[in-house]
């Protein structure tokens, strides 16, 4: 696309991934068939504006089960702690899992480390609710880190370890935990539950990174996927811009560039990387 004598380029794999479109499908399926009222435990997927559309249709986002009491509730594509669903099963409420498949591999990964015996290490974003689902199927004494320098290596050594992944981490991250503890561990055993969608977005926005003068990342600021595209592009192309919406952008960002490239989470639904591009024809062109 060219706006003037700017081109604009938009990733080769970018918007909306399986998980999210398998949730957000689940939710209208939900909201159909509901006779009482809906919730949903935590956002469904981490995007504000599309979560703020549902909630206008009745969805209505709430921290526990016991904040929903009746009606469906619907476990959102991130997960939670199996105890969470199982206390939500003692309850009258209708349960509907939305859990993204990837994430639920993650899980059974995670439970069949802590039941095999293994040091469970979570590499993940500490407050991430994904990882706080990883957590409760890790059990009590698992240690979720971020990067290797979190590795808590006194403790693992001589150990039987055993390594799950946030679905939306890199590889190179991942990468560096598994050489520091080769070392460290008796036994080491790691799972790379990163999901292919995340796989692919990454790499076509450094491709797409290392072609462009400036990138715009297009997704809501609380989603990891989002953040991380917005990382990656910043290492290789310092004029990187994470928006949540296209009303964000400002001329100067664009001042003597040639070549701007967008990408988006996989949360960020395609009528917002539009509606980006069409602001940015706009700003370059006009
Ligand atoms: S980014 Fe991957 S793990 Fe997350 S919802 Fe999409 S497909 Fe599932």
């Amino acid at each position: 696309m060219r706006a003037g004598d700017v081109e604009i380029v938009v990733a080769r794999y970018a918007g909306y991934c399986y998980g999210v479109e398998r949730a957000l499908r689940i939710t209208e399926e939900a909201l159909e068939a509901a006779e009482g009222p809906v919730a949903s435990l935590g956002p469904i997927i981490h995007n504000p504006s599309v979560v703020g559309r549902l909630e206008e249709r009745g969805v209505k986002v709430v921290a526990s089960a016991g904040e929903a009491a009746t009606g469906t509730l619907i476990v959102r594509t991130h997960g939670v702690p199996p105890e969470v669903v199982e206390g939500a099963r003692t309850t009258d409420l209708t349960l509907v899992d939305a859990t993204c498949p990837f994430v639920a591999v993650a899980q059974r990964k995670a439970a069949s480390l802590r039941e095999a015996g293994y040091a469970v290490v979570i590499l993940g974003e500490r407050d991430h609710p994904e990882v706080a689902g990883l957590e409760g199927f890790a059990g009590e004494g698992a240690v979720v880190v971020e990067d290797a320098a979190g590795l808590p290596l006194a403790q693992l050594r001589g150990k039987r370890v055993g390594v799950v992944v946030q679905t939306t981490q890199t590889r190179a991250n991942l990468a560096s935990v598994a050489a520091a503890l080769v070392p460290v561990a008796r036994e080491l055993l790691v799972f790379n539950t990163i999901c292919d969608a995340t796989e692919k977005r990454q790499s076509a926005a450094c491709e797409l990174a290392a072609e462009v003068d400036v990138v715009v990342v297009v997704g809501g600021r609380n989603s990891a996927n989002t953040a991380r595209l917005a990382q990656l592009c910043r290492a290789i192309e310092s004029r990187t811009h994470h928006i949540e919406s296209a009303a964000e952008l400002a001329a100067a960002w664009f001042a003597g560039v040639r070549r701007i490239g967008v990408t988006a989470g996989a949360s960020t639904p395609d009528e917002e990387i539009e509606a980006t591009v069409a602001a940015l024809q706009a700003l370059c062109g006009g």
